[in-house]
């Protein structure tokens, strides 16, 4: 766990968060401020600060990948985009690595 790091928080149960699923490496939850109908983030429990350091770490990869394919199943997504932000220019707010996953409207590409 990170000091203030909000999503550490999310993990520890300091921070309040709509949980949707969970598993020993995962947990997933509600975006308060949701762009899609269905829109989720999808976390490690460790504290990884993004996907450049997610990708030294395969076993923390893999059981987050696992988890988006999970999330996906389980809420009956057939279409959806998966957005990892990577760097405050791009967009990144929240500097514990981090899986959108939106769905249940039209998309647009390229992204703005
Ligand atoms: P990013 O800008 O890619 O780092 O994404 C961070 C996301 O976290 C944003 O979409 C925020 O709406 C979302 N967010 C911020 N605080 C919380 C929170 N306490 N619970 C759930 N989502 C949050
Ligand atoms: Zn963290």
């Amino acid at each position: 766990m990170a000091d203030e790091c909000l999503f550490c928080g999310i993990v520890a149960g300091t921070v309040p968060a709509q949980k949707v699923r969970e598993d020993d490496e995962t947990l997933t939850f509600a975006d308060t401020n949701p762009q899609a109908p269905f829109h989720v983030l999808v976390i490690p429990r460790k504290h990884i600060p993004d996907i450049g350091a997610l990708g030294a770490d395969p076993d923390a990869a893999a059981a987050l990948l696992r988890a988006i394919r999970a999330v996906a199943q389980e809420n009956g997504l057939t279409d959806y985009r998966t957005v990892f932000n990577t760097g405050a220019k791009v967009g990144q707010s929240v500097f514990h690595v981090h899986a959108h996953v939106l769905s249940g409207r039209p998309m647009s590409w390229p992204p703005g």
